[in-house]
């Protein structure tokens, strides 16, 4: 079977790989001149690589994990010590940690959370863990019931204390969306808590060791020409076409730099695009089907990635940290991090700044200046006294619209990779899998979309 499959994201790319592994030909057409979609990433004058966004990798990524080894390249994953690292707010540059020992799930992650004594008094905790016990005990159902409440009414509805929110949420629910706790469906923390309680290593983190589209997209899609499916670039999707028995007749593909466009024919089509762009070629018979005008709640949130070149080391920690500041989410210094962007003498920052929306328009000098502000705090030694650390270079990866905001009610809105249009499918973080907008979600999605296709 010939499959068409427009977006080269990890959804679209997952798709086609699994598609090929059944013995079907998949040609992607991708909009951009660079794979990866939200892993995107490029060079600059230097050489320097910049990203889209600071992508970490988690134990509890079953898809991912699987999709490396089946590739052949589990050890470009870099994985760091089982910990989540906090920046203290008192004595600025100080850190929390909370350490998950060599125990089976849940008692290293019990073990871990009664560890840590700087953050939660000892009430807290047992008034977290309580609120915490009907998601251990009826799991992913009771989880998806919560998505009618935010995650600050669902510690109201707990007696848990605001304080457990300014302390340790913040920092995660900007990290899992880039929004506040009192904007993202509760649905989201539980299921990243659940699967950090369930599976020992789930809550360990990997660092991919380069740019993803070299090291993560290529592979696969060398995987995917060696078994005869194609992936072109800079082939934007610009129209669905339609048949009189409403099933999809063919993709129309932009021509672009000159190039005539052409339009496709195959026996199945994708959309991987991300839901933003999807509404916009909905066809219009289609745009009042409830299957497809449920998607009008689905909307990417803003987000900001940040690259800070240093003309010093600023740290040697070689791990993801939680800024717990208000304009940032979570950074790392990737020159301890990373292989590719290793230096023993300077450090680059990449940092998340989240949430993002009054910022996105803004110039990217006032981004810059904003979080140098916020460094003083976090690297107080460095940005104080006669001989300050001083900023080489800077690079700002604005995405508008990115992930879809994971604000309460959106579970009920997702569709399914299978669509009401027999020859049509959908694959994309967006759409209806046990992880959310993730890249486990987007590979996840990606081969349940092939499943679909493949009947
Ligand atoms: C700043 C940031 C940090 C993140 N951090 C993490 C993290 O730490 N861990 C994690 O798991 N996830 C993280 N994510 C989320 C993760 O990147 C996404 O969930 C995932 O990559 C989405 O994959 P996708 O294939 O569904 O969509 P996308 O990656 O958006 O792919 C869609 C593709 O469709 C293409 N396209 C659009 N329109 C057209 C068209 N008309 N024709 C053809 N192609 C088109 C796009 O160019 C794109 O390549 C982060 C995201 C961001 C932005």
């Amino acid at each position: 079977m010939r499959v068409a499959i427009a977006g080269a994201g990890l959804a679209g790319l997952a798709c086609a790989k699994y598609l090929s592994d059944a013995g079907h030909t998949p040609v992607v057409y991708e909009a951009r001149d660079v794979l990866g979609g939200k892993v995107a990433a490029w060079q600059d004058e230097d050489g320097d690589w910049y990203e889209t966004g600071l992508h970490i990798f988690f134990g509890a990524y079953p898809n991912v994990l699987q999709l490396f080894a089946e590739l052949g390249i589990g050890e470009r994953l870099q994985w760091k010590s089982h910990s989540m690292i906090f920046n203290q707010k008192e004595p600025a540059g100080s850190y929390s940690r909370f350490d998950f020992p060599d125990l089976p799930a849940p008692l290293n992650g019990v073990a871990a959370i009664l560890g840590n004594n700087d953050m939660l008094s000892w009430p807290e905790k047992i008034s977290f863990g309580l609120g915490l016990v009907p998601a251990m005990l009826r799991g992913q159902a009771y989880v998806e019931e919560c998505d009618q409440y935010s995650w600050s009414e669902w510690l109201r509805l707990h007696n848990i204390p605001e304080r457990v929110n300014d302390e340790v949420f913040i920092a995660m629910s900007k990290a899992l969306n880039f929004i506040n706790p009192d904007e993202i469906s509760s649905t989201v923390l539980l299921t990243a808590l659940n699967r950090f309680l369930q599976e020992k290593n789930g809550s360990k983190m990997a660092f991919l060791d380069g740019n993803p589209p070299e090291r993560l997209c290529q592979p696969i899609v060398e995987h995917i020409r060696a078994r005869g499916g194609e992936v072109h670039l800079q082939a934007p999707l610009r129209q669905i076409q339609l048949a009189e028995d409403g099933a999809v007749a063919g993709f129309e593909i932009a021509g672009i730099k000159g190039q005539a466009g052409k339009t496709v024919q195959a026996d199945a089509y994708v959309s991987a695009l991300p839901v933003d762009p999807f509404k916009l070629l909905l066809p219009e018979p289609w745009k009042a089907m409830p299957f497809f005008s449920k998607l009008a709640g689905l909307r990417g949130v803003p987000v900001i990635n940040i690259h800070l070149w240093f003309d010093r080391k600023l740290t040697n920690i070689d791990h993801l940290l939680f800024s717990r500041s208000e304009l940032l989410s979570v950074y790392a210094d990737m020159s301890n991090t990373c292989r590719e962007y290793e230096d023993p003498q300077r450090s680059m920052l990449e940092l998340v700044f989240a949430p993002a929306h009054d910022w996105i328009a803004r110039p990217d000098a006032e981004i810059i200046a904003a979080t140098l502000t916020e460094l003083e705090r976090l690297f107080p030694q460095h940005f104080s006294g006669d001989n300050p650390a001083r900023l080489r270079k800077s690079k700002v990866v604005k995405t508008p619209l990115s992930v879809y905001k994971t604000v309460p009610g959106c579970q009920a809105l997702r569709p399914t990779q299978a669509t009401p249009i027999p020859n049509f499918f959908l694959a994309g973080d967006y759409t209806l899998q046990r992880y959310l907008a993730s890249m486990e979600g987007a590979v996840l999605s990606g081969k349940l979309c092939a499943e679909a296709v493949a009947g």
